[in-house]
């Protein structure tokens, strides 16, 4: 039978060039949040930094007032996974907390996500963040033309079950397309196997997020209606790039060096649009 994928959007360089400076707003936004992530510091702190440095770039934040979220991040601390709305409560000391952040600039979309800890952290704790930032950049390497989109969550699969922890990878949210709205065809899952789904071609932009736990991946929405948390409360890792497949490879366009270290690192060309 006929399956047909659904239509995605193809940017031009231009395009892309414009999707790239919403994504150094979110950058931005993402390094002041995370240098003032420390013990006693609030999660609506931490949400007013992030608007202000959007706001000041001349962009608006995505998040807020998507679906009525009431934040321009979302704040999810330990067992949360995602969607945690910024709240008065002063983060702990110990604590891994994943801030997310979307911005739009001239209509187009960036967004990303980081996993931070508060104070010290324990070595459980830092390993699941470090796998799951690991995981992300394997499977944005294979964000490049010649390949498809499953590749993409092979890579990110692949990493996480090399290690030596059995890990959980969530599969009831997934990255996505990304480019004049936040959320778009195709979806982005984080596990393979390789080699299916829609051919990768130079145009194409994709929010890749994995979301890694330390327990079983189970989840369940609170009565906020929004944060996602482990069912076992086991602690969970979140990090998001938004990338641009381009004919000459990745541009991560919410890393400030473009993903040239990491991608470096893993022996993956950067893309020459990014100069
Ligand atoms: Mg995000
Ligand atoms: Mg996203």
């Amino acid at each position: 039978m006929f399956r047909r994928h659904p239509k995605l959007q193809i940017k031009t360089d231009e395009q892309i060039h414009l999707m790239r400076a919403a994504g150094l707003v979110v950058a931005d936004a993402l390094q002041a949040v995370s240098q003032a992530v420390a013990p006693g510091v609030t999660g609506k702190q931490l949400d007013a930094i992030a608007e202000e440095v959007i706001r000041s770039a001349g962009a608006v934040p995505s998040f807020l007032g998507y679906h009525g979220f009431p934040a321009s991040i979302c704040v999810s601390v330990d067992n949360a996974i995602v969607h945690g709305i910024p709240n008065n409560t002063a983060l702990h000391e110990g604590a891994i907390v994943s801030i997310d952040c979307g911005a739009i600039l001239e209509g187009w979309h960036g967004d990303a996500a980081v996993t931070v800890g508060v104070g010290q952290i324990g070595a459980g704790a830092a390993a699941l963040s470090d796998i799951t930032r690991s995981s992300l950049w394997h499977g944005l390497a294979h964000a490049r033309p010649g390949g498809r989109l499953s590749d993409i969550g092979a890579g990110v699969e692949r990493t996480i079950r090399g290690a030596a922890h059995d890990y959980g990878i969530v599969r009831n949210y997934v990255g996505h397309g990304i480019g004049d709205e936040m959320h778009m065809p195709p979806d982005v899952p984080n596990v393979g196997p390789a080699g299916r789904g829609p051919h990768l071609v130079p145009g194409m932009v994709l929010a890749v997020e994995p979301m890694i736990t330390l327990g079983a991946a189970d989840n369940v929405t609170l009565e906020d209606d929004w944060t996602v948390v482990t069912m076992d409360g086991s602690l969970a890792a979140h990090w998001e790039h938004t990338v641009a497949v381009t004919a000459t490879g990745p541009w991560v366009l919410t890393a400030h060096d473009g993903g040239r270290a990491e991608l470096d690192a893993l022996g993956v060309q950067i893309s020459a649009l990014a100069g």
